[in-house]
């Protein structure tokens, strides 16, 4: 009988214990190995490109001979200006990447023992760096599309005479926002996030390429895509699947977002909405490498990624009450 690949020994090629082991010298030579691949794992001089430069080992740094610039394996990248040794970083992405339904952000603080807004941080970090292996990308072949709402809860009222009708547009909430997934069968999975169904439109056919056939439900959204693309579509009123249509690849997707919103963050922040749909569609994508696999292709994504803007000194700019929040 074949098991499973998750229950397989294939899947389970990294532990977080082996990532702990590691002397911070071995941690900074893993990630200089894959900052600068395309160098044979030798440092060159961020600023000016330089080669040849001199070595600090004690201290982990490096000094450029041409313009005297000093930078560590993790200068310009992702974790630029870091507070926490690179075994702490590493650590985070194996912790990170074994969080099948995400990891929050205060799970993070207490296994890498930082405080919970170092945590969050580093967390986004990693969204970011999953984020860019998939922005830009576009998809063809089969392609279901779906939306679900997130985020905006209205509490009922107490009594009952005060409560209202959540369904009506003018009851809800104006944090609501819509993800909506463009998923290849057996490929790739795009998410992106509106305020309605209908606005994804124009995304949709930036996205999917021209002779591409549309799965999609019998929502009114879609409506417009029939003049563009061969669409079927499929009432989920009668059936999930008619044997000709179904969304089963998009509903899965939503399926795992929706366990991770419920069972790990309680919530999805509405403007950081996209960024936890871009790290479950990464999830969704590379669901089937072992896990040592995919804490390379996060690591190499961080380190070939340039200081986040949105993200580096992320607290020092944020207003103190607002962070107090
Ligand atoms: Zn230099």
């Amino acid at each position: 009988m074949s098991s499973h690949f998750l229950l397989s020994a294939a899947a389970r090629t990294l532990s977080v214990a082996s990532v702990a082991r590691m002397s911070e010298e071995e941690a900074r030579e893993a990630f200089a190995a894959i900052r600068w691949s395309d160098n044979q794992g030798k440092p060159y001089c961020p600023k000016c490109g330089c080669a040849s430069v001199y070595a600090c080992p004690s201290r982990g740094i490096y000094k450029c001979k041409g313009c005297a610039a000093q930078f560590s394996p993790t200068s310009g990248t992702i974790f630029a200006n870091r507070k926490l040794a690179v075994r702490e970083y590493l650590l985070a992405i194996a912790i990170f990447c074994n969080g099948a339904k995400g990891i929050s952000a205060l799970q993070l603080s207490r296994d890498l023992s930082v405080q919970y807004r170092t945590a969050y941080v580093l967390a986004h970090k990693l969204r970011e760096t999953m984020a860019d292996q998939i922005n830009g990308e576009k998809v063809a072949g089969d392609v279901e599309i779906d939306g679900a709402y997130f985020g905006g809860h209205v509490r009922p009222a107490n009594w009952k005479q005060n409560r209202r009708d959540r369904r009506l547009r003018f009851n809800r909430s104006p944090k609501r926002r819509v993800v909506v997934i463009m998923r290849e069968r057996q490929g790739r999975t795009l998410p992106f996030v509106f305020k309605a169904e209908d606005q994804a439109i124009p995304t949709i056919e930036a996205h999917v390429e021209p002779g591409s056939t549309i799965y999609a439900d019998e929502a009114g959204s879609w409506n417009d895509l029939h003049s563009r693309y061969l669409t079927k579509r499929i009432n989920h009123q009668e059936a999930y699947s008619d044997g000709e249509a179904c969304t089963n690849q998009a509903e899965s997707f939503f399926s795992r977002m929706r366990r991770a919103e419920i069972g790990t963050h309680h919530h999805f922040a509405g403007p950081y909405l996209a960024s936890y749909a871009d790290e479950f569609a990464w999830r969704e994508d590379n669901r089937r490498i072992s896990n040592g696999e995919q804490f390379l292709k996060v690591m190499g994504g961080a380190a070939k990624h340039p200081i986040s803007r949105k993200w580096c000194g992320y607290w020092n700019r944020k207003p103190q009450a607002e962070a107090a929040e």
